[in-house]
């Protein structure tokens, strides 16, 4: 899952950042709200973990912006303000959650798979196409019922794909998906990616679709 975090206490955000990374979700960081927007606006991400007390524009009008353009992105909103009113402006301007500063890394990694479970529409937390069998909590993997070991990138990939079995993406958006910004990303390295989960699983597991990418089959 590629989250963008929008963050502007450079200590804060490092402790996010790092976590998200350890929990191998691909995060990017932005400290403004500026630069939030365009960021979502350029697509790609799944999730945005939002500060309120932002330069530029604080985090309600980032929120308020994107609702109205009718972007309907899942946004957890993560500030020190405690205030009840404060909340309440949030949730009713469409936030998805609500985390108040300071809180536990496992508590903000749970609300995300939460959030991101209700917004795929599925209370269910197992994610399947019929042969990939995902729990996100645990980021096993299972291939006809045999667990698969995989790298981090090779489950944010499948993860990818699983999730929107029967859908074609294209390596730019894997390369998305399963790169954040910083990492230097190698031409071929979505083939080799997908080489090596055909490897640990079966040839046809992930098919490909001449000139526009890859998928799973819907189960
Ligand atoms: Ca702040």
């Amino acid at each position: 899952m590629r989250i963008l975090l929008v963050e502007d206490d450079p200590q804060i955000g490092a402790a996010i950042d790092s976590a998200l990374q350890d929990a191998d979700m691909a995060a990017d960081w932005v400290t403004d709200g500026s630069a939030a927007l365009a960021s979502i606006e350029a697509g790609a991400f799944e999730l945005v973990l939002l500060d309120i007390g932002l330069p530029k524009q604080d985090g309600f009008s980032v929120l308020k912006c994107l609702r109205q353009k009718r972007n309907s992105i899942p946004v957890i909103i993560i500030t020190a303000r405690d205030a009840v009113e404060d909340r309440i402006a949030g949730l009713d301007l469409g936030a998805d959650d609500y985390l108040v500063k300071p809180f536990l890394v496992g508590e903000l990694l749970a609300r995300i798979r939460a959030v991101a479970r209700r917004h795929s529409g599925s209370a269910q937390p197992e994610i399947s196409n019929g042969e990939f069998s995902i729990n996100p909590v645990y980021k096993t993997v299972q291939f006809n019922n045999s667990a698969v070991e995989l790298t981090g990138k090779e489950y944010r990939l499948i993860q990818t794909l699983v999730r929107s079995a029967g859908r074609i993406y294209s390596r730019e958006e894997l390369e998305e998906k399963v790169y954040g910004w910083e990492e230097e990303v190698n031409s071929n390295a979505i083939e080799f990616l997908i080489h090596s989960l055909r490897k640990k699983t079966d040839k046809s597991a992930i098919k490909n679709v001449r000139g526009l990418g890859w998928m799973v089959p819907k189960a």
